[in-house]
């Protein structure tokens, strides 16, 4: 076996969407990043190997201008580009890409974390002790690494980090099960199946309260587990479990009752059930169900959700006579203070994802993997601020919480009732004209607090036609260092990947057609081009400049041309920064 020692500022454990993000933004942030993941892809239940859609605040698109922004939005306009036939091995790649070729970040695949090395404390902020280290295997390469690391950031959904360091976590015995998925095709002639001797059997009545209508994407409510069974401790014996339940109800549609499946072939069967519930790590706050429902904002506001409070039944589909989930939707986004992503008693332990500190009704709506990715960006960035700046990750949210917010509005990240402070944004004092723009979506609302509409403020400016420019005329010559333009990529809608093909009817087949085409930047110094940025057959909504060096200007000149459909494009803002 060879023996690797690593070492880095910012180890996140997990590779699902809220490891990913958090990787990613810890790196872009200027940490020294790893990204330890114990299977041969990223994702977490999104990838491939499971293949659950995405979900958000957004609630399957029900909740307008909803959607996360930031690094997942990047992700999605990417997988819209690169993926309109919806491959789930091509998302897997994007996800892989993303992090394989993020400056600052080290990918571990195939790494599985199973000692966890921690250092007592004698007197440190209410702290009991911190991670000193943490190894594991990468199976694949026959090869034993250990990580030292300043922050830790478990992301491993089981909060399994947290437990080996001896962390404070939560966990009771009637939690949400583990589900398989499955997807069939329609083969355009009639094809049999044959159950296997060891799949279950379903009558019709027996599955009377699962709706099974849709037959080709499977069922999240064929779930097991978390209640006799531990869906860790059993998780091998539940999906054993599973695949007798998945083969035994696709039985059912195929020989039992018809349901118009006799074209259906049953394509792909995951083999890896996801997980929905287990540990939950506490942090110095638990958000709870009443902070959801009432659409709660915080002063340490760095996420947010929306998805309704979805609690399952407990054995879900050993328990046929109840209804599989129940569900509370609130009127609102709610806000997820800092105070949830980080440990209370572990000094230099953080978490993302479905593992935060929530009370479990909170959990029934803070663990889809948008708000899971929202979360991870947010912890991220604090993770490579403590580093920067020496701190614990508590500190980060006493000492510097409006930088961590700036910070993450700067990389397009929504927050709740969190505005842009724009204290540093030469745009803010300038003159700004425009081509013609539809009434009451004028230039004024280029400079706003927020990039997307809220409630009845639209934000944004709207061109009376594909074509238009924007000038910025500058009070005096500024020294500018990043110029970024926010445009309209419908946040109204689900971008997803998914098996089920009635969501994906509701999203755009590729690039939303809302979002402008090819732009041109041009800073401009006495009416001379000092610099000047094009983009070609754009993708993005989070459109950004930054320079090699800063350039000094006196005017910026934005003009756009083409859209993907619309013929009055929208954008959001366009903010400038003198610093890095
Ligand atoms: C069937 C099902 C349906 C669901 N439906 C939806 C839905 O429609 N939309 C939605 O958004 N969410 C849905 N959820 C919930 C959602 O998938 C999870 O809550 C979410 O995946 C949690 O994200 P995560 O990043 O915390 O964990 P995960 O996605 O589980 O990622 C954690 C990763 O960490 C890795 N890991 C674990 N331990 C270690 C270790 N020791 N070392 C290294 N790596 C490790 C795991 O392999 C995994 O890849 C569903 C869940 C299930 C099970």
């Amino acid at each position: 076996m060879n023996k690797i020692r690593k070492e880095f500022d910012v180890a996140v454990i997990g590779g699902g969407l809220a490891g990913l993000c958090c990787a990613i933004q810890s790196a872009r942030a200027g940490a020294k990043t790893a990204l330890i993941q114990n299977r041969p892809m990223l994702g977490g239940n999104a990838s491939s190997e499971i293949r659950m859609h995405i979900c958000g605040a957004d609630h399957h698109g029900t909740r307008p201008n909803a959607r996360e922004t930031g690094i997942l939005e990047e992700i999605f306009l990417e997988h819209k580009r690169r993926n309109p036939e919806n491959a789930w091995s091509i998302f897997d790649a994007i996800l892989w890409e993303k992090a394989a070729f993020q400056e600052n970040l080290t990918l571990f695949l195939n790494t599985h974390i199973t000692e966890v090395q921690t250092e007592q404390l004698i007197q440190s902020d209410g702290y009991e002790r911190c991670i000193k280290q943490v190894r594991g295997i990468q199976l694949t390469s026959e090869t034993e690494y250990t990580f030292s690391s300043a922050v830790f950031v478990d992301a491993t959904g089981d909060a399994t980090i947290a437990d080996l360091a001896g962390a404070e976590v939560m966990k009771s015995r009637e939690t949400m099960g583990n589900t398989l998925m499955f997807k069939a095709r329609d083969m355009g002639h009639p094809v049999p199946f044959i159950k296997p001797f060891w799949a279950y059997t379903f009558s019709e009545e027996a599955m009377k309260g699962r709706d099974h209508k849709e037959i080709s994407s499977g069922y999240w409510w064929i779930e097991l587990g978390g209640g006799e069974m531990d869906t860790i401790r059993d998780a091998e014996k539940i999906r054993d479990e599973l695949l007798k339940s998945v083969y035994g109800v696709w039985d059912h549609i195929k020989n039992g009752a018809d349901h118009g499946a006799q074209n259906y072939e049953l394509e792909w069967v995951g083999f890896l059930p996801g997980k929905r519930e287990s540990r939950r790590i506490l942090g110095d706050y638990q958000l709870t169900e009443e902070d959801c429902l009432l659409g709660a904002r915080f002063p340490d506001t760095v996420a947010y959700g929306g998805w309704p409070i979805d609690v399952h039944t407990i054995e879900g589909f050993s328990n046929l006579q109840l209804p599989p989930n129940h569900t509370r939707l609130m009127e609102d986004v709610y806000a997820i203070p800092y105070r949830c992503y980080y440990s209370r008693n572990i000094e230099n332990l953080m978490m993302a994802g479905r593992d935060i500190s929530t009370t479990p009704g909170a959990f029934a709506s803070s663990r889809v993997m948008a708000t899971c990715a929202a979360g991870g960006q947010a912890v991220g960035q604090a993770a490579a601020m403590a580093v920067k700046y020496s701190m614990s990750p508590r500190q980060i949210g006493q000492k510097k919480i409006h930088e961590l917010q700036q910070r993450l509005i700067r990389e397009d990240v929504y927050l709740p009732g969190i505005a842009y402070d724009g204290l540093h944004d030469p745009l803010m004092r300038a003159r700004i004209t425009s081509s013609p723009a539809l009434s009451s979506a004028g230039v004024e609302n280029l400079i706003g607090s927020y990039t997307r509409t809220v409630g009845e403020e639209g934000n944004f400016f709207q061109s009376a036609g594909k074509e238009g420019w924007i000038r910025f005329s500058l009070e005096k010559e500024e020294k500018i260092h990043e110029l970024q333009i926010l445009l309209d990529s419908n946040l109204s809608r689900q971008l997803t990947i998914s098996l089920s093909e009635k969501q994906l009817r509701t999203e755009p087949a590729g690039i939303p057609p809302e979002l402008i085409r090819n732009l041109c930047c041009k800073f401009l110094l006495g009416g001379e081009i000092v610099h000047k940025r094009e983009f070609k057959e754009n993708y993005l909504r989070f459109v950004r400049i930054i320079p090699e060096m800063s350039v000094t200007a006196d005017e910026i000149l934005i003009e756009f041309s083409g859209t993907y459909g619309t013929p009055t494009p929208k954008i959001f803002g366009v903010r400038a920064y003198r610093n890095a």
